[in-house]
């Protein structure tokens, strides 16, 4: 059985003070649960002392990124190492803003896992695919582009850290959810994906989560869908009751 991880993308969102006090507030609505993984991930500022105050609790940390150096003439990146410092668990990579905004491609996203997964940071790996490459049948040749693309040369056990998080670019912020069904078919072709590239067994084990406009609304059809195994949510994460219901459809 697959434990589901849900975890919360910041984004762009929260002074330090405004972090603390929402996971303060989180952790008091989620503290009885273990059988989900939740994990929360602020701005790289904020990192440190969230990571105090989720001491103790069953909450986990996520970076937003990581550069794939450990240090050097890099300015204002920051890497595995100093992310596994402030006590990360978990980080995002590839997520389309960076895709879109930040010239993030396929190479930079398979330097970046190699890089977390050396420093024993478990890498959540984001693909999907644009509005016009699914209105142009191009959904599953680009999801395996960025699968295939951000994998390379990964060993079984490193491939058995990583989770993936398919998001249609087309949900994410806009308050259009793909139906269950849509999610199934892609999350179901990852999985045929890693089947191809490593074995039936792990591609079994492997959690994929499902991202774009996850509300408490619409949570608990789009995980009972048997390939989807939690949720990246970013807009519905700022609200910790908001956050904490999606956790607790999961299950
Ligand atoms: C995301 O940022 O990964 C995301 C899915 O955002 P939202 O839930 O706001 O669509």
């Amino acid at each position: 059985m697959r434990t589901p991880i849900i975890a919360g993308n910041w984004k762009l969102n929260k002074t330090v003070s405004e972090a603390v006090s929402l996971t303060i507030d989180l952790i008091k609505l989620v503290d009885k649960i273990s059988d989900v993984e939740i994990v929360i991930a602020p701005v790289f500022t904020a990192l440190s002392d969230v990571h105090d105050a989720i001491n103790g609790s069953n909450i986990q940390l996520a970076a937003q990124d990581v550069y794939w150096e450990d240090s050097g003439a890099f300015t204002g990146e920051v890497s595995a190492p100093m992310l596994k410092d402030v006590g990360c668990d978990y980080v995002i990579i590839g997520h389309s803003e960076r895709r879109q905004y930040f010239a993030e491609t396929n190479e930079s996203v398979n330097q970046k896992v190699k890089a977390a997964l050396s420093h024993d940071l478990k890498p959540i790996i984001c693909v999907g695919e644009l509005l016009e490459e699914r209105e142009a049948g191009k959904t599953e040749s680009v999801i395996e582009d960025h699968v295939k693309g951000a994998i390379v040369d990964l060993s079984v056990s490193e491939m058995e850290s990583c989770v993936i998080a398919y998001e249609p670019v087309w949900a994410i912020g806009t308050g259009k959810t793909a139906t269950p069904d849509q999610a199934q078919e892609v999350h179901n072709f990852i999985r045929n994906i890693l089947e191809d590239c490593y074995s039936d067994k792990l591609a079994s084990q492997i959690r994929i989560q499902y991202g774009g406009s996850v509300k408490p609304e619409n949570a608990e059809e789009l995980m009972s869908q048997p390939d989807v195994d939690g949720a990246l949510v970013g807009g519905a994460s700022l609200d910790a009751e908001s956050f904490a219901e999606i956790v607790k459809q999961s299950r």
